[in-house]
């Protein structure tokens, strides 16, 4: 008797833990993700990147330099890595060094790996011959940021978000003779501001990757410094105990900070970008239309396209267009260089389909050599015309190769391919 209870019992009992363990599953979350962050400020006084005009080296740290990794790993083991650096672009050097290493010590394909620098022109000169040492230093720390990355893997929720932000204004004012360097209040911007939010399993909030589409130069003095994305970062953090906040550089060759050349704008312009991406949350919250909780697959690519030089005293470019697809939530267009607006606003509007991803557009990825300009700011000159001269095909050749991939990853019954990295 005693025994066919606890028989009849445990014939109870099992559907209902079976039932709970499938409900458990269910409310897995679907992602793993791991984040990690290390300082990245030079210990000896090294050149400035970015204004060629300033020779002295730096006299001291305003704000320490951040190095950041968010590895992401979807159901089936997909993984990416985000890196995100102070810096003032990916040099090819530290992109094939750190690419060939991650590859070698972590199984990660250049592919899964995304390198974007915030473009501050108060970060070292690090690919001059007298900072070898720092390069060196610099290598090892963003190899073991990733690993260190991947190690803190967990279970995840990931969701897209967005805002805008509007210090960010056009840079290219038309004059009689052409176009200068001046806020252009009518030009085209982007004030965008998309979010990629990483909780962990009980919903905390873990990693808040966030981009703008805005040169990094409020300040160009003799100090280190992360420059509005660097205080955007800094006092997100200090507002979300626990959370690491990221940034990813978009499509800013044309757009600078206003107002800029005092420090106290630059920590008010990373007040304004933190507040953003406060208010991306909060309509994310009220409005579940604007928070697209993403699922896999991940899916990655990178694949080169060859710019043509328009003098024949400089070569041709291999130009690195990435793209990182979280489903059919969002899809993370990662363009080399330093990219005019254009690029941005025209993918964005091209590639938005009915139930398609989000599409999110960010330069300085992966290389860093010259200006992108658009064919309009080819034709019309002016300083990121002039100083980088491509044949006009560039922009076809860029947007074709985006609109390639991006096809190719909607398309889930092909197989992503790498041709090369950079
Ligand atoms: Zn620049």
């Amino acid at each position: 008797m005693m025994r066919n209870l606890a028989l009849c019992l445990l014939l109870a009992v099992l559907p209902a833990v079976s039932a709970r363990a499938a409900e458990d599953q269910a409310a897995a979350p679907p992602w793993k993700a791991g984040v990690a962050s290390a300082v990245i400020t030079p210990q000896i006084p090294l050149r400035m990147a970015g204004y060629a005009g300033r020779k002295d080296p730096a006299e001291g740290t305003e704000q320490d330099l951040f190095a950041k990794a968010l590895a992401i790993e979807d159901a089936d083991g997909n993984r990416v890595v985000i890196l995100s650096m102070d810096l003032i672009g990916v040099i090819d050097r530290l992109r094939t060094a750190v690419a060939e290493q991650v590859e070698q010590k972590y199984q990660l394909p250049p592919e899964a790996l995304l390198m974007n620098a915030s473009h501050t022109h108060c970060g070292p000169a690090y690919g001059r011959d007298e900072a070898k040492d720092y390069f060196d230093s610099l290598t090892v720390t963003l190899v073991d940021l990733v690993g260190k990355a991947i190690e803190q893997i967990q279970p995840a929720s990931l969701s897209y978000c967005r805002a805008r932000c509007g210090f960010a204004m056009n840079r290219r004012t038309p004059t009689a003779n052409g176009y200068r360097n001046h806020p252009n209040p009518d030009g085209p911007v982007d004030h965008t501001v998309p979010v990629l939010r990483v909780a962990g399993a009980g919903g905390e909030l873990r990693a808040m990757l966030f981009g703008y589409t805005c040169h990094n130069t409020t300040m160009g003095f003799l100090r280190w410094l992360g420059d509005y994305a660097g205080y955007a970062q800094e006092y997100f953090e200090k507002d979300h105990p626990g959370a690491t906040a990221m940034f990813l550089m978009g499509c800013s060759a044309d757009q600078n900070p206003y107002p800029r050349s005092e420090l106290d704008y630059a920590k008010k312009h990373g007040r304004s970008l933190a507040t953003a991406v406060e208010a991306a949350l909060e309509v994310g919250q009220r409005t579940p239309l604007h928070q697209r909780p993403l699922a896999g697959p991940l899916r990655c690519v990178l694949e080169m396209v060859n710019l043509e030089s328009a003098t024949p005293n400089r070569p041709d470019c291999a130009y690195p267009v990435q793209i990182i697809r979280f489903g059919d939530g969002l899809a993370i267009v990662a363009l080399g260089q330093e990219v005019v607006v254009d690029y941005a606003l025209r993918l964005k509007r091209e590639l938005a389909e009915e139930g398609g991803p989000a599409i999110w557009v960010a330069g300085y990825s992966n290389s860093y050599d010259d200006y992108i300009a658009s064919a309009r700011v080819l034709e019309e000159g002016g300083y990121e015309a002039q100083c980088c001269p491509w044949k006009p095909t560039l922009e076809e050749r860029i947007v074709g190769k985006v609109h390639e991939l991006h096809n190719r990853l909607g398309n889930t019954s092909a197989k992503p391919s790498a041709e090369g990295s950079k």
